[in-house]
């Protein structure tokens, strides 16, 4: 079984502008030590995307977007295709954020169309899967991550798991400084190895399992040293330059 690459990915949610942008990207720039064995990853609002493409490339740290519309063209007001989003130089997708859940009513069905179409335009995607406080408080927590997950394996098939990444994040755990405990993290993130797993071994054992929800530098040592978690989403954090590249390190085990 090959080993599997750390990854680093920043949401920067509805943050930002073009000045503070720059400077983030060139703080990381230059504390990014291009040997180290993560692969890190900015997910910034759609705007800037095109800017931050030059502005990165030839880079270690890649582009990715924060949600993908289902379809590829047409009457859909507002929406920004894959395919529109590799040209201007993404190549990673977030999806089914829990805040896209919660506040834009984006179903299982959805989540599963949009990681379809984003692969088929070109983009990696990461999918994310959680349960709320009450889901995890009345022991629901597998279940609920187990269905978001099989959605997508019904839709889209094993295979399309080979080129993707899930992110395990407890909504309780999102922005709110609680964390997941290494252990109650790594029980969720051995479960949906193991239902991978069920339908292709080797694509389970290969699957980069994210944790996100409140990482900080100061915690993610000791999550990231969990047998099955590939490394971490984060949302806050991944605003402070330092913070950040704290959280790099650890993913790359120094
Ligand atoms: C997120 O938005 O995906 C996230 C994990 O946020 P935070 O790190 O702020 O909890």
């Amino acid at each position: 079984m090959p080993a599997r690459r750390p990854l680093v990915a920043a949401n920067w949610k509805l943050n930002g502008n073009r000045d503070s942008n720059a400077r983030l990207v060139d703080e990381l720039l230059s504390g990014l030590d291009n040997s180290l064995l993560v692969e890190v990853l900015v997910c910034p609002p759609f705007v800037y995307l095109s800017e931050l493409a030059a502005r990165l490339e030839g880079t270690v740290v890649m582009l990715g977007a924060q949600d993908v519309c289902a379809e590829a063209e047409g009457a859909f007001t507002g929406e920004i295709s894959a395919a529109m989003l590799r040209e201007v130089g993404a190549r990673w997708a977030i999806l089914g954020h829990s805040e896209r859940r919660a506040l834009y009513a984006e179903g299982d069905d959805l989540v599963a169309r949009k990681f379809a179409a984003a692969q088929l335009g070109g983009l990696t995607p990461i999918l994310c899967v959680g349960e709320t406080l009450q889901e995890r408080e009345s022991g629901r927590t597998l279940e609920v991550v187990g269905r978001q997950l099989e959605a997508v394996l019904d839709h889209c098939g094993v295979a399309a798991l080979q080129n993707a990444v899930v992110a395990y994040e407890p909504v309780w755990a999102i922005g709110t400084g609680k964390t997941a405990t290494p252990d109650e993290a790594q029980e969720v993130h051995a479960a949906i190895r193991r239902m991978v797993a069920a339908r292709d071994d080797r694509i389970g054992g290969g699957l980069r399992i994210l944790y996100g929800g409140s990482v900080k530098g100061a915690n993610a040592g000791s999550l990231f040293s969990m047998p099955d978690i590939d490394g971490g989403l984060i949302g806050g954090a991944s605003l402070k330059a330092a913070e950040f590249l704290d959280i790099c390190c650890a993913a790359a085990g120094q």
